[in-house]
């Protein structure tokens, strides 16, 4: 570790660990116990403010806390303090630092700036208990990502939810646009998605808890880890309402059929000087450079240091409590790339422990190089290393819809040649397969997955421009009837294939984000789904529910192993360009063929001479069949997929 410019004598790497969980509050029947950890503060005062009643409260005493074992200050009052503010102070070199709620704050109030001490239970909505019970775990190749922030979800008026934007927009059910369309939650059970994102629901810096106006913001800049955001509940002053609501949510969710994934960013914090981390244990928690500046390889000011010992065990003691206190099913590690490998193999070890099958996957990478060794990094190329979890296969992506840093670059899907070897490389799951040319692969010249289910399998995510407006960036003035052809081929190659499928909430209703490529703060106009999309559309989603279930009820698609992968799946060689071919045999014995073609006409290809049943077909899909057609030279309709399906016991024709 780099030398710091610290005041204290204490080496930041020789700050001692405790092994326990380190609880902020503990509320006895008739005592409660604070801590904080604080290894090289000189002192540490806590402030105590009287209960909280409708947003009225005011300090009531200050205390001094005592220096324990382990870098642990303790302060025990002798009565229940049940719905009690609390910040913390800390001394350093004779100065007092502003108020923090701690890094360990469960409960806090408007903009996350106070703590509460709250006793979890008066949170819990009826029965959730047994919230968990039919909550069964599946394979990851089942799992099918649904990305998804509140607003865009939920605000606009066309969605006929009345909670726009909040927390209890995904526990109204039966909802409809205009033309009685479903909308909401009823919409993604029509779809069958499994798993539904949230984009940043921890308690975030940027919008304003207190005003009434509409704001936006994605949410990735981290105030209180373990708190959910005031902003999405329907009173943000009251430091129960976030955390009932959210858990209204989850119980929702769940019982809809649904798990429920946390987007969580413990690669920066909003900012240094005033975050809970700096205000706690000055320097500890972020890189710097060589010459003393914070390390910056989130772009966004600073990056964490997951490889000191209390970062890794705030991680994972966080992620533990979302699944215990939360009931959370998996997480997206943003910038995963900034984390060190042992702290997500860790994370992984530590969540198994407590709830299998949890989904964990990640940005295999950094927006610049960050202060740690690239060998000890997270990052895509890393992945191999770290036991069951994925990362975005931006190769798939790219080789589908052009690169992300020019919007008006297209690539397979508008027609342009040389992208083929880069789909492939999805389609296997980045594992290693002998029929992909590793030379003409976008990014990686190394195939990075060990198992498939170690790749995110997309076009596109929150992040960048939606399908519709890449579309119209690389193909401008096309019909919208092109737009749908098109943008069902990219969900075919992301859903036939053996990653992990991930769509970003609207793709498939074609919502737009009016061309704004990076629209973190944009408008709601910008970033609300339009529910008239849906009914505009209609087509397109109708198709992408067929393609879910065509997915989930084909083992072809689920061969999950390097090995089996290289033994089953198959290229066709096509001597054509933006035309790929394959075949996958399963477990037992029938054969799936798939055929993307992006090609303005119809192309023709040999497919092995069996009887097959016609899933999909010139933008049609159904998981029942469309027709029945026999092997040998076949025609594929132009910018469409065609996938038909031979089973090993032949068709009654
Ligand atoms: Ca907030």
């Amino acid at each position: 570790m780099l030398p710091l410019k610290s005041q204290n004598p204490l080496a930041l790497d020789d700050y001692p660990v405790p092994v326990a969980p380190i609880n902020e509050y503990v509320l006895g029947d008739s005592y409660t116990t604070f801590q904080l950890w604080a290894p090289a503060a000189d002192s540490v005062r806590i402030n105590l403010f009287t209960e909280y009643k409708e947003g009225k409260e005011s300090k009531w005493l200050t205390a001094q806390m005592e220096k324990g074992e382990n870098g642990l200050w303790t302060y025990t009052f002798d009565r229940r303090l049940n719905n009690i503010g609390y910040t913390f102070q800390t001394c350093y070199g004779g100065q007092w630092k502003a108020e923090t709620p701690g890094i360990f704050a469960k409960a806090v109030g408007l903009n996350g700036r106070r703590a509460y001490c709250v006793d979890m239970r008066d949170t819990d909505p009826e029965g959730w208990n047994t919230d968990e019970l039919n909550n069964p775990v599946v394979p990851f190749s089942k799992d099918v990502i649904y990305e998804m922030h509140f607003r865009d979800f939920s605000a606009d008026e066309s969605a006929g939810i009345k909670h726009k934007g909040k927390y209890l927009a995904l526990t109204e059910e039966g909802t409809r646009n205009k033309e009685g369309l479903s909308t909401g939650l009823s919409h993604l059970k029509e779809l069958g998605v499994t798993h539904i994102h949230l984009l940043p629901s921890f308690d975030y810096a940027s919008v304003d808890e207190g005003s009434n106006k509409a704001q936006y913001n994605w949410g990735y800049d981290p105030l209180n880890y373990n708190v959910p955001e005031g902003s999405y509940a329907t009173d943000a002053a009251n430091p129960l309402t976030r955390i009932r609501e959210f858990k209204q949510m989850v119980q929702h969710l769940h019982r809809a059929g649904f798990k429920v994934v946390l987007d969580v960013v413990y690669n920066h914090t909003f900012d240094v000087n005033g975050s809970n981390f700096q205000l706690t244990a000055p320097d500890y928690f972020y890189r710097r450079n060589p010459d003393g500046s914070l390390a910056n390889g989130s772009g966004c000011g600073n990056e964490t240091a997951s490889e000191r010992p209390l970062m890794r065990k705030f991680m994972i003691e966080s992620v533990l409590y979302w699944i215990k206190e939360y009931h959370i099913d998996g997480f997206r590690f943003d910038l995963m790339g900034i984390h060190d490998i042992e702290t997500m193999n860790e994370i992984r070890r530590a969540v198994d422990a407590v709830k299998p099958g949890v989904l964990i996957y990640g940005e295999g990478w950094a927006s610049s190089s960050p202060q740690l060794p690239e060998f000890q990094l997270a990052m895509k190329a890393n992945v191999s290393k770290v036991n069951s979890v994925a990362a975005f296969g931006d190769e798939l992506r790219d080789g589908l819809r052009g690169p992300w840093d020019n919007d008006a670059n297209g690539a397979f899907l508008v027609g342009v040649p040389g992208h083929e070897e880069s789909i492939k490389f999805g389609l296997v799951g980045a594992v290693p397969h002998p029929e992909v040319n590793l030379d003409k692969v976008n990014y990686s010249k190394k195939a990075w997955a060990q198992k498939a289910t170690q790749m995110i399998s997309y076009v596109s995510c929150h992040d960048d421009m939606c399908l519709a407006d890449r579309l119209k960036a690389t193909k401008p003035g096309a019909t919208a009837k092109e737009y749908e052809r098109l943008a069902k081929l990219a969900e075919t190659a992301v859903f036939m294939g053996q990653g992990i499928p991930f769509i970003f909430a609207g793709d498939e209703i074609l919502r737009d984000k009016k061309g704004v490529h990076n629209s973190y703060n944009s408008p709601d106009s910008v970033n609300c789904i339009t529910w008239g999309c849906k009914t505009a559309h209609k087509d397109l989603f109708d198709y992408v529910c067929e393609l879910i279930k065509i997915r989930q009820r084909y083992d072809a698609f689920h061969l999950v192993d390097a090995d089996v992968i290289r033994e089953k799946m198959h290229f066709i060689p096509t001597k054509q360009s933006n035309l790929i071919a394959y075949t996958i045999e399963d477990k037992a014995g029938g054969l799936m063929v798939v055929v993307l073609n992006s090609n303005t006409k119809a192309k023709s290809i040999t497919v092995p001479k069996r009887d097959y049943q016609v899933l999909i077909k010139d933008g049609k899909a159904s998981v029942e069949g469309l027709a029945t057609l026999k092997g040998g030279r076949i025609k594929v309709d132009p910018q469409s997929a065609l996938v038909i399906y031979s089973p090993s016991t032949p068709l009654p024709f």
